[in-house]
């Protein structure tokens, strides 16, 4: 433990934050650093547990206590090995993850918790600029070979955990660049895309190939992949957007939430694209679902310069604080503002849209919505609603983003022809903790195996699923696992 008495003398403090109307004139990431002194006083703020209950909040088991002593120290060296032995990327979960291990930190009892994430994206900047992280590609090839399936944070992290371990890995992707929806879906102010180029060329340094411009089902058959690698992980992401069949959906200024994203983040590269340009500048924009995407919608919204930006949420509003149903350590569902948020929007809850409106050239001009009370169990969990007499309304709106999450992966194509069984959600079937298919030598990790989730998840994932395919490969791995008592178990 750095310091005893470190949680009592300092308080939570996160590094500033350029001003929301300074940040909506560009597409930059705004969050600076902590000075030396202030990055030491937020290490020195962790308690070093005797039980470690942000351990087994963060789903890739990060090794939290060690590393936050060794920042402390300032013995970068340290950290940085501490840190990745866990986790491949944290320049991605230390920008953008929603931090269940803070949700989980002890201190969180009565009083803020470390700032885990923010220690965590220092760790390993620090180690990028001390020239500490480079390529280490692996001393001995196995001469097995494995076809990875997308490149999201899922395939990232597998493709990484193989190459190490010996195996000779092709990334199949079907977009122009890799990195999933760190690439094309997460907007640049929240991560910015040289940090995912930065670390794909280590990758290719490494030995990792990546084959872009591909997608598996089309321009390579599944049989052709069966017979060219010894081992193939599907980690393709859940693709397939929920809809809201109201009326009116086909209008012209109904998108769903990925058509405009995934362009912006196109033209901020300067990547050149076919679809229609969709632009919010001057429209009255309203945003359907309440989550990441949504806000991700609302913060690309404000730097196109809308007129207005609204946001809509079905389910009743969150509470801010902890009720006696979400008791520490479990992760509250608790309200969110986002940054995003903080740049300006307005944001209803308990609001149904029913149906969108057009003009005579079709194009959308309005929404019609209506706002619904819930009935809730015993929990306060929300069971069904009911619509309020007399709110019906029409919102000026020419500009409408479906953001209600995805519904699980796509089918055509790779899924139908591998045969991979489907669960109940229609995502690919393989249990946890196995990863294994119900066709030979098929893997499958990620979103496309646990259903829309975070990039957190899909890291851990690709690592356990990597596990797997090398003791498959090898009959024994020597590969690291979240669960440290499962290391050199086979
Ligand atoms: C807009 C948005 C914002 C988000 N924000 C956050 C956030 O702030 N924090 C967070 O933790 N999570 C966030 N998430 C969730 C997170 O991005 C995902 O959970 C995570 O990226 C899933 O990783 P994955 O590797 O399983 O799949 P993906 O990242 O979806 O990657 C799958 C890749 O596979 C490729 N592919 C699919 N099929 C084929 C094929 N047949 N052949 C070749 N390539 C194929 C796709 O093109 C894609 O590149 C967000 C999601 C969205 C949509
Ligand atoms: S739970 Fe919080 S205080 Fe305890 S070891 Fe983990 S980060 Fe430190």
């Amino acid at each position: 433990m750095g310091k005893v008495t470190g949680f009592k003398e300092y308080a939570r403090e996160l590094p500033p934050k350029r001003s929301a109307q300074e940040r909506i004139n560009d597409y930059k990431e705004f969050t600076g650093c902590f000075t030396d002194d202030k990055l030491n006083h937020q290490a020195a703020r962790c308690m070093n547990c005797g039980i470690p209950f942000c351990h087994s909040g963060c789903p890739l088991g990060n090794i939290i206590p060690e590393f936050n002593d060794a920042v402390y120290k300032e013995n970068w060296e340290e950290a940085y090995r501490i840190l990745s032995s866990t986790n491949n990327f944290p320049e991605f979960t230390g920008r953008i993850c929603p931090a269940p291990c803070e949700a989980a930190c002890v201190l969180g009892i009565n009083k803020p918790a470390v700032t885990i994430e923010e220690i965590e994206k220092h760790i390993i900047e620090i180690a990028f600029s001390k020239g500490l992280v480079h390529a280490k590609a692996p001393l001995i090839r196995s001469g097995k070979t494995v076809a990875v399936i997308g490149s999201g944070p899922a395939g990232l992290a597998a493709a990484a955990q193989l190459n190490k371990a010996g195996h000779l890995v092709t990334v199949f992707e079907r977009d122009d660049k890799p990195g999933g929806l760190l690439r094309y879906g997460i907007p640049d102010f929240k991560l910015e895309k040289w940090v995912v180029e930065r670390r794909t060329k280590l990758m290719e340094e490494e030995g990792v190939v990546f084959k872009c411009n591909t997608e598996v089902g089309k321009d390579i058959s599944a049989d052709e992949l069966l017979r060219a690698y010894d081992a193939v992980v599907l980690s393709g992401g859940s693709t397939i957007p929920r809809n809201l069949p109201a009326p009116g959906r086909e209008l012209k200024g109904v998108y769903y939430a990925m058509q405009f994203l995934k362009q912006q983040n196109k033209r901020v590269s300067g990547i050149n694209f076919e679809e229609e340009s969709i632009m919010a500048t001057g429209k009255d924009v309203v945003v359907i679902g309440g989550g990441d995407t949504g806000s991700d919608c609302v913060g690309t919204s404000n730097r196109h310069k809308a007129k207005s930006v609204t946001q809509f949420e079905l389910m009743p509003k969150p509470p801010e604080a902890r009720t006696e149903n979400m008791p520490w350590p479990t992760y509250p569902m608790l309200l969110k503002t986002s940054t995003s948020h903080e740049e300006g929007c307005e944001r209803s809850w308990g609001i149904n849209t029913k149906e969108f409106i057009g003009d005579e050239n079709g194009n959308l001009k309005g929404v019609r919505v209506v706002d619904v009370e819930w009935e809730t169990d015993v929990f306060g969990r929300p069971l069904k609603f009911k619509e309020i007499e007399g709110t019906e309304r029409v919102l000026p709106c020419q500009l409408a983003f479906l953001a209600m999450g995805f519904l699980h992966p796509q089918k055509e194509g790779l899924i139908e022809q591998l045969g991979v069984e489907l669960d109940a959600r229609g995502n690919v079937k393989a249990t946890e903790g196995v990863y294994q298919t119900n066709v030979n030598k098929v893997f499958a990790a990620g979103d496309m195996r646990r259903g829309q989730s975070l990039v957190v998840w899909a890291i851990s994932e690709g690592r356990e699923a990597a596990r797997r395919v090398d003791q498959f490969l090898s009959g024994r791995t020597a590969l690291e696992s979240k669960d440290a008592e499962s290391m050199y178990a086979f």
